[in-house]
């Protein structure tokens, strides 16, 4: 049989195999698990520093969320999958798994903000020397030195979406020896993007969007292309104490049966609310990779599958910032809220922060992220124009 699609991967992926079984394996809640012999006791412990699957304590995974990496490592094509307890700490596990005092960094000027924050804070304090290269790569190869260990992509970038040419930044890394690729893959959620199959080492999800999708659940998973990288993530996750309670994990498998359903609708709502603001005038600009007119639109043709909820419009430079909080305000069906990914639509004010001067972000006007979530998308576009009378000159 060819290899199965998506839909097909997240309604069988995980479910317990056997003659007479439950459709959904348990929720098996434990700190403690008993053996009946040493003997056993010590196979278990052998087999865990292999990081072969099996009970030995609550800490070090269970089989609830054994039923969740599955299933994840199965959409992202990858060797294997460890889950953590937020995005966050998934990106700093994976950060401080692949890099040493003395070593370089090279970290997308688009990314997360807090992976800024934890390079400043915490990695360039500990040695670590951090630089910023452009999405669109043209200062990315002048910048790569001998003791560059790691870079750290995000693609397509989640404020403003800029698409990035992975193929090509994975083929530059490759005349210089090995340099571990990773990739914030929170964006595509394993579903609409491979970092894997374009050549990255790692993809690492924030579940806690569209993964769990309905705003319950804090989550975050590494897969890796090959066993290597991954034993140095669950190494480091063991060091650390890194572990995802089954109830959330259980919770996530639950969101994840219909992320392919899920991910249609928010891209045929967002599309239509993304092109009705393009034709609005207090709108400059409207962000989403699907639109022809996005500068990410030809990569994202070429390397995604689709495009989710999210989509930024900037304002013109004559509405403030006071206007722009009045349009928020005025929002019915959006709430004010970070996050995304989940079933409800959102709206959010934002500056990204960019370390780059004349990064590919100009910063002329006001910035809001909206989540477009399954809501009527005629009741949304309804809401955005009563809300846009507020910052029309
Ligand atoms: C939300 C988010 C994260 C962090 O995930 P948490 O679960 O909130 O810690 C990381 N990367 C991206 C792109 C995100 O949007």
């Amino acid at each position: 049989m060819s290899r199965p699609q998506p839909a097909t991967l997240v309604t069988h992926g995980g479910r317990p195999q056997g003659a007479r079984v439950t459709v959904n394996p348990p929720v098996a809640r434990t700190s403690t698990v008993v053996f009946d012999s040493m003997a056993t006791l010590q196979k278990a412990l052998a087999e865990r520093t292999r990081h072969e699957r099996g009970l030995l304590y609550g800490r070090k995974g269970s089989s609830t969320g054994d039923a969740l990496e599955d299933v994840l490592t199965a959409l992202e094509g990858g060797h294997r999958t460890r889950l953590f307890g937020s995005g966050l700490a998934a990106i700093s596990c994976t950060l401080l798994a692949c890099v040493r005092p003395g070593d370089h960094v090279l970290v997308i000027d688009s990314c997360y903000d807090p992976v800024r924050r934890l390079c400043a804070q915490y990695l360039e304090p500990m040695g670590v020397a951090v630089d910023f290269f452009r999405p669109d790569l043209s200062d990315f190869a002048a910048q790569i030195r001998p003791e560059t260990r790691l870079v750290w992509a995000e693609c397509p970038g989640t404020l403003l979406y800029e698409m990035c040419d992975l193929p090509a930044l994975v083929a530059l890394t490759r005349q210089h020896g090995h340099i571990t690729v990773a990739v914030d893959n929170t964006w595509g959620s394993g579903l609409l993007y491979h970092p894997l199959a374009l050549g990255a080492d790692i993809s690492v999800v924030a579940g806690t969007k569209y993964l769990v999708g309905h705003s319950d659940v804090m989550l975050g998973a590494v897969t890796t292309r090959e066993p290597g990288a991954f034993h140095r993530v669950a190494d480091m996750a063991d060091l650390l104490g890194h572990s995802v309670s089954p109830d959330d994990a259980y919770l996530a498998l639950r969101g994840v049966r219909t992320l392919t359903v899920r991910l249609r609708q928010h891209q045929a709502n967002a599309l239509t609310v993304a092109q009705w603001l393009q034709q609005q005038a207090a709108v400059r600009t409207v962000f989403y990779p699907a639109l022809p007119e996005d500068p990410g639109h030809a990569l994202w043709q070429r390397d995604c599958n689709g495009a989710n909820g999210l989509v930024s419009i900037e304002f013109q430079p004559t509405v403030s910032e006071a206007q722009t909080h009045a349009f928020v305000n005025a929002l019915q069906w959006f709430g004010i809220g970070h996050s995304w990914g989940g079933y409800e639509s959102l709206a959010l004010p934002m500056r990204p922060a960019r370390a780059l001067e004349g990064s590919d972000w100009p910063g002329r006007g006001q910035l809001v992220r909206l989540h477009i979530g399954l809501e009527d998308s005629g009741d949304l576009i309804a809401d955005l124009a009563q809300a846009l009378v507020l910052v029309s000159a």
